[in-house]
């Protein structure tokens, strides 16, 4: 077994075919045992206990601080002898349900049944109809990812990408082909060059100019309710106030549909790196995000005023949406 997939196993993911995996997202679980549903369940209203978390892309070309993940295996290369996405998703789907196993409660059995999950719940998740391409690794390091979203949209589920946005010209092929998934997320956590590079020690060339090739793309993409600009704040290293003016001109630049701000977690991997001292709190996140939606209102930067509001939040999570109008979050079948 390769030194990738033996790490992949390391972390409680199930391995699927070369190069792609699957993980049953804590949420899920607890959706399935009554116990509450994710952020992007209350937002945008994908069935939490239906998703698949998974990636087509086990590494990745970014290293970022606050990554979960184990990021010792960065690597800036294109997915070698590509797995077709057929048989990524009927992968995934026998993954998903394998890891489902567990809650599995057997009437006849005469053993103490431990599952709490709601058996009609577990019926349903046997068949995901929401992808979240955003395990682990850049999944646009897949060559065929448009096809893949393309095989979900045909499987009549929902995908989230979220994608470093390295990779400009994918994200270019996947407006071409319409082939966008039915969220494009693009992770910004810094808004100047110098923090990106100590944010993101990237393996990639000229990787902040990339980033912002990505996101200028975002006002070519003709379809509603498709784009968000995904930030993840750490305390005492990109929320200062000094980086508000900057986050405002990127967002004015790019006019995503909805800008999604979390709060940093001290959990996974990343407990290596950085600890409970760097996670905000909720009312840290509000002060924040009351001051990024001013900058954004505001005309002082010559910049045209927008009106980005704070529309919805999952305080347990730290997850906050800003959008123009409160009625695109909820996901409508044209935006699939
Ligand atoms: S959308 Fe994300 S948080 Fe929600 S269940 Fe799927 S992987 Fe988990």
């Amino acid at each position: 077994m390769s030194r990738a997939r033996k790490r992949v196993r390391k972390e409680t993911y199930e391995p699927v075919g070369a190069h792609s995996a699957v993980q049953l997202c804590n949420w899920t679980k607890k959706s399935l045992k009554g116990e509450g549903d994710c952020f992007k369940n209350k937002f945008y209203g994908i069935e939490s206990h239906r998703c698949c978390q998974m990636t087509p892309s086990i590494f990745c070309n970014n290293r970022c601080i606050h990554c979960w993940r184990d990021i010792t295996n960065a690597k800036d290369e294109i997915v070698k002898s590509p797995d077709s996405p057929d048989s990524i998703i009927e992968g995934a789907i026998k993954a998903q349900q394998k890891l489902l196993t567990g809650f599995k409660i057997d009437p006849n059995s005469e053993k103490i049944q431990l599952s709490k999950a709601d058996q009609k719940k577990l019926e349903e998740a046997q068949q995901p109809n929401q992808f979240a391409l955003s395990l682990t690794g850049e999944p646009t390091l897949y060559p065929k990812i448009g096809e893949l979203i393309q095989k979900i949209r045909e499987h009549g589920s929902t995908s989230f990408l979220v994608t470093n946005g390295l990779q400009p010209e994918v994200i270019q092929e996947l407006i071409d082909n319409n082939q966008l998934p039915t969220r494009l997320y693009v992770s910004v956590n810094t808004s100047n060059k110098e923090a990106f590079d100590k944010f993101h020690r990237s393996l990639k060339e000229n990787a902040w100019e990339k980033l912002n090739e990505t996101l200028q793309l975002f006002k070519k993409i003709t379809q509603n309710n498709k784009t968000v600009f995904r930030m993840n704040l750490v305390r005492d290293l990109n929320m200062e106030d000094k980086f508000i003016p900057e986050f405002a001109s990127m967002i004015k630049n790019c006019q995503p549909d909805f800008i999604e701000i979390k709060g940093y977690m001290s959990v996974g991997f990343a407990r290596e790196r950085m600890g409970y001292d760097k996670m905000p709190t909720h009312q840290e996140m509000l002060t924040f995000i009351k001051k990024l939606e001013q900058a954004l209102q505001s005309t002082v930067d010559v910049q045209q005023s927008t009106d980005y509001k704070l529309q919805d939040e999952h305080e347990a999570s730290r997850a906050y949406v800003l959008c123009k109008d409160k009625n695109n979050l909820k996901i409508k079948k044209e935006d699939y």
